[in-house]
């Protein structure tokens, strides 16, 4: 079980509005379709929705299919004559 109720930390935006980096308020942690994080939040001074994308490679390693061994050639048996 989580605890609400504890701010994690204070993401860094730029407001267009204030024209200036401000702290994120209320900022909410959303994964975007891309698969990255981003900080939705709010501008302390004038309110003004911030998003802030974070940084972060995106680990896509393509996953090689795994291939089947090769069926080991079974040697003919020798025919009795
Ligand atoms: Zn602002």
């Amino acid at each position: 079980m989580k605890r609400r109720g504890r701010q994690f930390f204070m993401p860094e935006g730029y407001c267009v509005k204030c024209k200036a980096k401000k702290e994120i308020v209320d900022g909410v942690e959303e994964t975007m379709k891309n698969g990255r994080k981003a900080i939705k939040g709010k501008c302390p001074t004038c309110g003004t929705v911030m998003f802030k994308i974070l940084g972060g490679k995106a680990a896509a390693a393509p996953a090689a299919p795994a291939t089947p061994a090769a069926a080991p050639q079974t040697a003919k048996p020798p025919s009795t004559t």
